[in-house]
């Protein structure tokens, strides 16, 4: 799901390698850390409805679980690619660690695209897909949960599929599933919600008034969603979205000036996170192409889309007026265009810091689910910002005391407690 010649994989290791460096890390456990440890590689054979068979490559990585079971998403995605995959499990490991969860790092993905699939096609791949991983995943291995294009209703399925294998209920093998089927309320939220309490705190450290801001965000699905909704809550005001639309091939950005409604856009988005043109312009929503929403006159970007998004090729179209970028997405910034960025002085917030809210609740769920009793949603947005915010201020303190960018401190923060559970355990 890449643009041109973007690696994602390069991208993380990039990273992570700058890191290795500022702290020191040994060989041995530099090695070990940066890729994944375990790879799983497949075909997915579904029965059409026109009677035909497709076969759909399948895949998940498991980057490290020495802090706890391996734990991440399942991306269904046209363009995914293996290395994307290796990627984002390695994101997720530092994820886990730097909200300081007893959980590792893994991601899936299947290269189908779900606008061309029925539900019962789409059930058949999510079923192929546990078929394939039964003795690799559990609720002590790996538990994965939805990302790009998949839900609830596809986490439901591989947990019924995990569960007819077994033969006995494991609600624990996988997160993000509906209310009242073992799902955690506020699961749907946590993801941007968290995104929002992080944005919240470094408005206070940089003395600068929510209700005063404007924002632009990339993406109207799970994440931007309940992003735009809480920012708006909080008095902030939101000038343009950008989404993809299936028919066009293409993006567009929604704009309006004296900002748009977050309740209006609910309700002109369909299930892909895809805003209606038509109503759109109804409603005086001005229509722009894709990138617009980069270029914005605001206080603060949210990247809540795909990754590579913000690059060297497009950093400069970034306006003087923009503060912070907190990427609500994974990897949405090139090792390129970050450099301009801290040259610049724009305060980003990375990924795994900011967006780490959903895994955190994901989290939150398996507790639930291995008591069999399920917290009221207050007490499961206040836990959740609480680790939020705590994990924001060690970040923000580190950078602060060490002279480093939120970036890199949030990575010094995820090595050492990963690099220090792989030593404990004697791997390295
Ligand atoms: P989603 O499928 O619900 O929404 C994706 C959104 O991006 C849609 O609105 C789509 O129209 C838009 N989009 C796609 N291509 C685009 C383009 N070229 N330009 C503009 N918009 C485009 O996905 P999501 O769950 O919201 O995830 C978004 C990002 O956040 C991904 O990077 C994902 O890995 C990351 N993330 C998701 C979660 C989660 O809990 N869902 C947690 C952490 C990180």
């Amino acid at each position: 799901m890449s643009k041109g010649n973007y690696n994602a994989f390069l991208h993380a290791q990039a990273q992570f390698d700058k890191v290795a460096e500022i702290i020191g890390l040994d060989e041995a456990t530099k090695e070990l850390l940066r890729q994944p440890i375990r790879e799983y590689h497949f075909s997915i054979p579904v029965k059409m409805d026109d009677g035909t068979v497709k076969v759909f490559r399948g895949y998940r990585m498991q980057h490290n679980d020495a802090r706890g079971p391996a734990k991440g998403g399942i991306r269904f995605h046209p363009l995914e690619t293996v290395d994307t995959i290796r990627a984002l499990s390695m994101w997720m490991t530092w994820k886990c660690a730097v909200v300081d969860i007893p959980l590792g790092g893994g991601k899936g993905g299947v290269i189908c695209d779900p606008h061309n699939l029925s539900d019962r096609e789409q059930e058949q791949v999510c079923r192929g897909f546990v078929r394939q991983l039964f003795t690799n995943i559990g609720p002590n291995r790996d538990v994965p949960a939805p990302d790009v294009m998949t839900s609830g209703k596809h986490m439901l399925w591989m947990m019924d599929e995990y569960e007819a294998l077994s033969g006995a209920r494991y609600p624990g093998v996988i997160t993000g599933k509906p209310v009242g089927m073992g799902g955690s309320l506020g699961r749907t939220e946590a993801t941007g919600y968290g995104v929002i309490y992080v944005l919240r705190e470094a408005l206070i450290q940089l003395g600068i008034d929510i209700t005063k801001t404007t924002a632009a965000f990339q993406g109207f699905g799970n994440v931007s969603q309940y992003a735009a909704q809480l920012y708006q809550r909080l008095g902030g005001k939101i000038v343009a979205v950008s989404c993809w639309d299936n028919v066009d091939q293409t993006s567009y950005t929604f704009r309006k000036e004296s900002g748009l409604d977050v309740d209006l856009l609910f309700a002109i988005t369909d299930s892909f996170g895809s805003l209606d043109k038509e109503k759109a312009k109804a409603d005086g929503i001005e229509i722009l192409p894709g990138d617009a929403w980069l270029e914005q006159n605001v206080d603060i970007l949210v990247p809540a889309a795909l990754e590579n998004q913000i690059t060297a090729d497009n950093v400069g179209k970034i306006c003087d007026s923009v503060q912070v970028i907190i990427e609500g997405a994974n990897g949405p910034t090139s090792p390129e265009a970050d450099k301009v960025l801290n040259e610049r002085g724009i305060f980003v917030i990375p990924d795994f810091l900011a967006n780490a809210g959903g895994v955190t609740c994901s989290y939150f769920e398996q507790v639930q689910c291995n008591m069999n009793y399920f917290w009221e949603k207050e007490e499961v947005m206040q836990k959740l910002d609480t680790k939020m915010t705590s994990a924001f201020r060690a970040v923000y303190e580190l950078a602060v005391n060490k002279k480093l960018t939120m970036r890199d401190a949030a990575y010094v923060i995820s090595i050492n407690r990963v690099a220090q559970a792989v030593k404990s355990r004697g791997w390295v």
